[in-house]
């Protein structure tokens, strides 16, 4: 196996390249329902530009989706540039939900894409742009295999691999509260697999302007035909676009008005933990041209996951800072999140006793479980036992129940009480309290007892300027495309509402932005020049 090791580094300081919001236009008008985030369009000037570029395709934005599109555009033929504020591609995370890819095909992993499309629609209200999740359906297994060529082409080992399967022997999605299709492809090596997808849009030629901020697009009768820039020496650069301009600049969870406004329970529950990238400057020059934003309620994903990653979303007994039960606990990781930020103090213990074991073969199988195929008990136990030594990751252990409580700082008698109450539920096999199903209630009985804090993790918001079922940009004033605009990735709109489903599939934000990304860039390369 050839090493494998791919640095992708991260930018430390932020810049403004602006000098703050600019004022408003003294146009003599108030306009009372333009929310104080959007501010206004610097009103670039051209002679203020020092050096101009031409294209056929400008992406704005080396995310994941933006490097998606640059690559395709570019393996279609067009002439290609990227503007990138920071000083790297910006990648996170690790798993690729799809389905239908060759991995999906050769495991023999079928989907009912009709049932996971109302199955996704309905998770979020039926808001959801549905062209576009069948976009997704579609095209993110030719997308996945698309992404992943340039990883098994290299040689390299990046250990990708369908996320629980073969699954639970016991699961079975007929009988889950939330069905699940297996549509996560989990990367050990994600950022190296995404070095080498730019690296392709890189030997295809596009060309990438690290240290530049995109700061508006430039908006003429025949469309949006490209943007400024702002250079890092803080020089003002022209980008002209033949064809079309995708933006693929991320979502808006740093920027603190926007995320007030528009996504409170973010904002509320988390401040500002969204990447320092996430300004928000795509949505608004989307806006400024003439766009929109979308309805909300506008999603953000925010992970937190019981036993802090310990044991995942087993079903086990969940108790608040309070001592109290609060909800059915069978649920996967993003939906734990939505009910924990409603708890006091926002965290939640999970209590085990030592037939935790028992539970693996019979769990969901959501983002935020356990793999089984990947943690055997022998794999879990060390947590447990670094638990019991004392060296546990928000995680405590005790011989017994009045001590393991004393150890976490939930009132005592009401814990216990809880916990009393459970063990009976857990008895008669039947949860009066909350509808959880009989066979996912185990009774804590068997010592050493164990407790493991959940908390919140790092979260953006997911909501974008409104878009068609090809991620063109519509006008407000007309509800039709802007004229070579494109968003994609968590500057487009349509995907998320209300919450980030984990379930029915998961990682769908790495999956639509690469398969967006993907047809967008082909579409766009094919377009006749302006
Ligand atoms: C810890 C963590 C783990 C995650 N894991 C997963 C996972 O495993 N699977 C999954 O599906 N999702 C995961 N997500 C979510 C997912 O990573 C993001 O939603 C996704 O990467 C967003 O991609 P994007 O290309 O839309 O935006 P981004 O990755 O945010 O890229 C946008 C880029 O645009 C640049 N930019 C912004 N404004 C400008 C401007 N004005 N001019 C020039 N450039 C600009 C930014 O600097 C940035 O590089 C995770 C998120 C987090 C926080």
């Amino acid at each position: 196996m050839a090493e494998n090791k791919i640095k992708v580094d991260f930018e430390e300081e932020t810049r403004d390249p602006f000098g703050g919001v600019p004022d408003a236009p003294d146009t003599g008008l108030i306009d009372e329902d333009r929310p104080a985030w959007l501010g206004y369009a610097p009103g670039i000037k051209e002679e203020d530009v020092t050096a101009a570029h031409e294209c056929d395709v400008l992406v704005l934005g080396a995310g994941i989706a933006g490097i998606s599109a640059a690559r395709a555009a570019a393996e279609a033929g067009a002439n290609v540039i990227v503007v990138e504020q920071s000083k790297s591609i910006s990648i996170r995370g690790k798993v690729f939900g799809c389905v239908d890819s060759h991995i999906h095909k050769e495991l023999g992993c079928e989907t009912d894409k009709m049932d996971l499309l109302n199955l996704i629609m309905r998770r979020m209200g039926w808001r959801p742009n549905a062209r576009l999740w069948k976009m997704w359906l579609d095209e993110s297994g030719e997308a996945f295999d698309w992404f992943e060529a340039p990883a098994v082409k290299s040689g390299l080992e990046f250990g990708q691999h369908l996320q629980y399967w073969p699954n639970p022997p016991k699961y079975d999605r007929s009988r889950e509260l939330f069905p699940q299709y297996c549509a996560g492809i989990e990367f050990d090596d994600w950022y190296g697999a995404c070095k080498l997808h730019y690296n392709e849009s890189v030997a295809h030629g596009a060309k990438y302007f690290f240290r530049t901020t995109a700061a508006e697009l430039i908006k003429t009768e025949k469309g949006i035909m490209g943007a400024y820039a702002t250079a890092e020496d803080g020089s003002l650069l022209k980008f002209t676009a033949r064809k079309a301009v995708i933006l693929a600049t991320g979502d808006y969870g740093h920027n603190k008005e926007m995320a007030k406004a528009l996504c409170p329970e973010f904002y509320n529950t988390l401040g500002l933990v969204a990447s320092k990238w996430s300004t928000g400057m795509g949505h608004k020059m989307a806006i400024w041209a003439g766009g929109m934003m979308e309805e909300g309620p506008h999603a953000h994903i925010s992970h937190s996951f019981p036993g802090s990653f310990v044991m995942g979303t087993t079903a086990t007994l969940d108790l608040n800072a309070n001592g109290d039960r609060f909800m059915n606990e069978d649920v996967p990781g993003q939906i734990f999140t939505n009910q924990i930020i409603r708890q006091p103090f926002k965290y939640a213990w999970q209590i085990y006793d030592s037939n935790w074991a028992d539970m693996l073969d019979n769990q969901n199988i959501a983002h935020g479980a356990i793999d089984i195929n990947l943690n055997s008990p022998e794999k879990l136990e060390k947590s447990f036992e670094a638990a019991r030594e004392g060296k546990g990751w928000n995680m405590v252990a005790a011989d017994t129940l009045e001590e393991l409580i004393e150890k976490t700082g939930m009132p005592k008698e009401r814990a216990l009480e809880s916990i009393r109450r459970y063990n009976e539920l857990c008895e008669k096999g039947v949860d009066e309290d909350f509808g959880k199903r009989g066979d996912r209630m185990y009774a804590l009985v068997k010592p050493p007892f164990y407790a493991c804090k959940s908390f919140i993790a790092r979260g953006m918001i997911t909501g974008g300027v409104v878009v068609d079922e090809e991620c063109q940009v519509l006008e407000k004033d007309t509800w039709k495309p802007l004229g070579g605009l494109y968003a994609i990735g968590n500057t487009g709109g349509g995907r998320y509402y209300c919450d980030y489903p984990v379930s029915p599939v998961c990682a769908t934000s790495h999956g639509t932005a690469v398969t967006f990304g993907r047809h967008v860039g082909m579409a766009a390369a094919k377009l006749a020049d302006r």
